[in-house]
């Protein structure tokens, strides 16, 4: 092979096929002024390039429509709608008129529009900051006459690795399986989005390769290998029979998980572990349920508004909370409110914000919009009549927003009691444990809530202060850090103490030697992907509660992240004597 770049390993599984190399920046315009004699022209080819654009935005509306839906469509339907605004195209012709080259007029028409909508009040019109950059990449595009490239110009079959610098929402909703078999980012680390996203949609995927978007030019073939991290370009014919190998030996390997669905989760001395799925689109929920998870730990309802252009109204979320709920029977399926900001599309895909991590987002902002979270907080109590409902508030910090949630939950029930509708009011509410004040400061919750879910993704990122989504910082986001161990430790005793329910649902919960470490810490629910239920089961049933004790208690009373992995690894493989069935692939 030519060259290997490595990246963070983010969804597992084996792709080889051609490089599309999809460049979705805003390209570089030069500032030139034109004659007089030559306006007419100008505008004659910015008024033809917008033309096209138009067209081309609707083959894409039609294409999505066809493969993901019709809302998820709609969202082209508005950025063609923004090329149709007279007021937009007026103010670029008016710069035209001044002598001033179309894409450069364009580009600062824009750049006005962008700076408007990233500074008004309402989230959805912050939100358009992301499709305005859309239009602009379309009608620059043209208008230099550079390569045209959407994802979905692929055939169907193609088998491509996607290789890109991020995913922006536009981008996601128009990702046809049919034709790319893996994906490839500059940018995000194992917890950002695109991650999670590619792992709920079976993709396997790298990211955090930095650089890679640069590297290549699109002409490659490559081996994406998502359970290490690797991107072989140009493999020789040896090295793809070898990587052909390692994808049956994976093949393999999920046919032994697969069988353990049916076993129980339980230690060898005897401890049941709970082991729950992790949901983060309405389509997954069969695939939860067959993967022998005792039902839904963390259902991401954001989701069901990624690449949107308006907000789902009460009987949406209802019937995609309801289909999650049946797929799991009596099983308990913890929905989380909306989390959106920081990474989280739609609102944080454009951090609109100087640090958007800290920002209006999550439980603030539904707080902060009491009609917006009425229509969520109506649907789940709706859907709550079909099975055991549980809610769960995102990046808590102060019980406070706990009361003031449920006093708009309270007003819910009071709104459907009016209507006649059917719900139940008797919702368990929990809240998610991320950030080092809830941690620290759990005691202060226990009146007023049902249970604890830890989500280390983000209290790793808070207590090292750490961004989840850098990949420059992916090798300092290290959960195994005594702090954030001592965090989930005090966590945990003060739950057991008041007889609290307590979970992890953060990526930990599905790293071997951190579920490890996690049931010697005292934890007994795990929420986990689909796909890694039965992995994690297998790690369950080969060791002791005893023995993860021990490795716990040695692997918080040392210094380092380093030292606590060493121990834990040490303990770990003590305990998995001559079972090679994790080799030495236990991830950190
Ligand atoms: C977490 O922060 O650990 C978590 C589970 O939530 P999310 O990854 O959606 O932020
Ligand atoms: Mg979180």
């Amino acid at each position: 092979m030519d060259q290997k770049l490595v990246g963070v390993p983010a969804s597992p599984g084996i792709a080889v096929g051609p490089v599309h190399l999809l460049r979705w920046e805003v390209p570089e315009v030069r500032h030139r002024i034109i004659p007089d004699d030559a306006v007419g022209g100008e505008l004659q080819r910015f008024r033809a390039a917008l033309e096209k654009a138009k067209e081309r935005l609707s083959q894409v509306r039609d294409r999505v429509e066809r493969t993901a839906g019709a809302q998820e469509a709609a969202i082209f339907d508005v950025q063609r709608s923004m090329l149709d605004d007279v007021e937009l195209t007026g103010a670029v012709e008016e710069l035209i008129r001044q002598n001033l080259g179309a894409e450069k007029a364009f580009e600062i028409v824009m750049f006005e529009w962008s700076q408007r909508f990233a500074r008004a009040p309402h989230p959805m019109l912050r939100e358009r900051v992301g499709d305005l950059k859309d239009v602009e990449i379309r009608v620059l595009t043209l208008l230099l006459d550079l390569p045209d490239h959407d994802p979905v110009d692929l055939p169907k079959g193609a088998n491509a690795i996607l290789v890109t610098h991020d995913l922006t929402p536009s981008l996601t909703v128009q990702l046809d399986r049919q034709a790319i078999a893996g994906i490839a980012t500059d940018a995000g680390t194992r917890t950002s989005h695109v991650a999670i996203l590619a792992r709920s949609l079976g993709l396997p995927a790298i990211v955090g390769l930095r650089t890679a978007t640069q590297q290549l030019t699109g002409r490659e073939t490559a081996i994406l290998e998502g359970s290490t991290g690797l991107l072989a370009i140009n493999p020789t014919h040896k090295d793809i029979e070898s990587y052909r190998e390692r994808a049956r030996q994976e093949m393999v390997a999920d046919a032994e998980l697969r069988r353990l669905s049916a076993l129980e989760s339980v230690t060898t001395d005897g401890v049941r572990i709970t082991l729950r799925a992790n949901v983060d689109l309405p389509e997954e929920a069969e695939l939860g349920a067959t993967s022998g998870a005792e039902g839904v730990g963390l259902m991401r309802t954001e989701f069901l508004v990624v690449g949107r252009a308006t907000m789902p109204d009460e009987e949406e979320q209802y019937r995609s909370y309801r289909r999650v709920v049946q797929s799991f029977g009596a099983h308990p399926v913890v929905i989380r409110t909306f989390d959106v900001g920081g990474d989280k599309l739609p609102v944080g895909g454009y951090p609109t914000e100087p640090n958007p991590f800290l920002g209006w987002r999550a439980i603030r902002m539904c707080l902060d919009q009491p009609e917006m979270f009425g229509v969520q907080l109506r649907a789940l109590l709706r859907a709550a009549v079909h099975g055991d409902v549980r809610i769960m508030l995102p990046l808590v910090v102060t019980v406070d927003e706990v009361r003031a949630a449920r006093a708009l939950l309270d007003q819910a029930a009071r709104d459907l009691a009016a209507r006649g509708a059917a719900f139940r009011h008797d919702v368990p509410l929990g809240v998610m444990i991320e950030t080092p004040a809830a941690a620290v400061a759990c005691d202060t919750f226990v009146n007023d809530v049902a249970f604890f879910s830890i989500g280390t993704n983000d209290l790793v990122q808070y207590t090292l202060a750490v961004d989840r989504g850098n990949a420059n910082l992916a090798t300092r986001f290290t959960p195994l850090h005594p702090a954030v161990l001592k965090l989930i430790r005090r966590t945990i005793f003060t739950a057991h103490q008041h007889s609290l329910e307590v979970a992890v649902c953060g990526e930990m919960a599905s790293q071997p030697l951190m579920a490890f470490a996690l049931i010697g810490l005292g934890v007994r629910q795990l929420s986990v992907a689909p796909r890694s239920v039965p992995l994690v089961k297998r790690i369950v049933r080969s060791i002791s509660v005893e023995v993860a004790e021990a490795a716990a208690k040695a692997a918080v009373a040392v210094g380092t992240a380093a030292e606590s992995e060493a121990t834990l690894r040490q303990h770990l493989a003590g305990a998995l004597g001559g079972d090679g069935f994790f080799g030495d692939g236990l991830p950190g």
